[in-house]
């Protein structure tokens, strides 16, 4: 293979900022994925249809990275149960068939991310670990200074699948829209938490830390695990309640398993706890004016009610 030029799918601003300078602190080429209507029409035609949007956005990505020259593409495997997991051996099927040969294609694990960028940098051990460690330490300083609670504005939760949750071009920047009605965003979904959940999947530390007072109650709710993050968006529901949230924003691609699942469980919790509710599912077809209306509505009519 020629010098490797690497890529990795497009997960928000600041997270891929992050990941684009881990890899470069390994003498590593990057290509990041550009926004491209082009490329996400062409990733669309190549999707089953019924296929989840986070699915035809990475498609897109990778596109628009092989059109650019990218030969090594990563792709996060949070080794859940949804069909996430499979992506990457669908999207290499799906590319090859498109006609890119020329590529390789790596799954990133919490266990494997050593190794693989070991063998794709050519650096040591050592080296990988302590740029690994430095990328988690500046995801979690990323998360902390984003997502407060705030004291004089009104608080919006933010739920959902994590990829519709935390990447500004699939979400229409919600996060924007909803700071530029004086409120103030809270995205339980974050990647912080995502590595937190995945580690401790990995390593069975499940309910010992962190919230469990609501992972106790949240799985009362379902018949073991459901993968995405489904458990997750209840549990954090249910802790968001008791801080006092005043409203929520819950956010799925159409066609989420996960998120469909615990639809009426969101709903029954919002209603009992009479906490607004605003529920956007997402896909290719979403109008940003439409989405800008409904988030500016929502966020009115709770202001309106605590005055
Ligand atoms: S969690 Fe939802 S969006 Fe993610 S892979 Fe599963 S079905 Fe698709």
């Amino acid at each position: 293979m020629k010098k490797r030029i690497i890529s990795v799918p497009w997960m928000g601003e600041e997270y891929t900022r992050q990941l684009e300078k881990m890899l470069k602190s390994l003498d590593m080429e990057v290509i990041l994925p550009e926004k491209s209507a082009e490329s996400l029409k062409k990733a669309v035609q190549n999707s089953a249809d019924m296929m989840c949007f986070p699915y035809k956005g990475v498609l897109a990505n990778y596109i628009n990275v092989l059109d650019r020259g990218a030969n090594t593409l990563l792709m996060y495997d949070s080794c859940g149960e949804c069909r996430l997991k499979h992506y990457y051996k669908i999207h290499e099927f799906t590319l090859k068939k498109l006609g890119y040969k020329d590529f390789e294609m790596y799954p990133i694990t919490i266990t494997n991310i050593v190794p693989t960028l070991k063998k794709l940098s050519g650096k040591s051990s050592a080296k990988v670990t302590k740029v690994v460690k430095q990328l988690i330490s500046d995801i979690k300083k990323v998360d902390e200074e984003k997502w407060q609670w705030s004291d004089d504005k009104i608080n919006i939760g933010i739920i959902g699948e994590i990829y519709t949750c935390c990447d500004e071009r699939v979400n229409y920047q919600i996060e924007k829209k909803i700071r530029s009605h004086g409120a103030n965003p809270y995205n339980a979904s974050n990647l912080t938490q995502f590595i937190i959940e995945s580690i401790k999947e990995t390593f069975h530390l499940e309910n010992k830390i962190g919230k469990t007072k609501y992972k106790k109650e949240a799985n009362k709710y379902l018949n073991g695990k459901l993968g995405g993050h489904g458990r997750e968006n209840i549990y954090n529901l249910l802790w968001m309640h008791d801080k006092g949230v005043d409203g929520i924003i819950h956010l799925l691609p159409l066609s989420c398993m996960p998120e469909a699942t615990i639809e009426p469980y969101i709903n029954d919790i919002c209603q009992e706890r009479k906490i607004p509710l605003l529920r956007l599912p997402i896909d290719e077809t979403n109008s940003e004016a439409n989405v800008d209306t409904r988030v500016e509505t929502f966020i009115e009519l709770i202001k309106r009610k605590k005055k």
